[in-house]
């Protein structure tokens, strides 16, 4: 079973933010911003790459109210997630990480040359 499959059955323990039938969101282990969250489908999916669509419909409002939740939502957030190994998904458990809670810099894509590909 993968680490976020257990925290789902709690059989790890995490601070959990908001959680419903479908969804449970949590504080990530290693931050990197004031406010780091990962929100994540209470059943196992790979990435976004195999999330339905009826799943991402489901996901929005609970992404939204976890935002709300931590009060977030008028400062401004942002929602991202990683998809593979050029992702840099390092768990393999779909999650959304929602950073919020200081002004988040653009660019940390510097290993990534733009330049040629397309
Ligand atoms: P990614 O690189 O997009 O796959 O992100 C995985 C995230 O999961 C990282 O930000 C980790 O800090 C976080 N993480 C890994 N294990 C745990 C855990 N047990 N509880 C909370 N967050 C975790």
């Amino acid at each position: 079973m993968c680490i976020f499959c257990k925290i789902v059955n709690k059989e790890i323990p995490s601070n959990i933010i908001l959680e419903d039938e479908n969804f449970i969101a949590f504080h990530d282990i290693n931050p990197k911003a004031p406010v780091h969250i990962l929100a994540i489908p209470k059943v196992h999916v790979d990435s976004f790459d195999q999330m339905s669509a009826d799943m991402m419909q489901k996901m929005t409002p609970f992404i939204q109210n976890v935002a709300k939740e931590v009060n977030i939502h008028k400062s401004g957030y942002r929602v991202i997630t990683n998809i593979g190994e050029n992702g840099g998904q390092e768990v393999g458990h779909l999650h959304f990480h929602i950073l919020g809670g200081a002004k988040l810099r653009w660019g940390h894509f510097s290993d990534a040359d733009p330049q040629g590909h397309f």
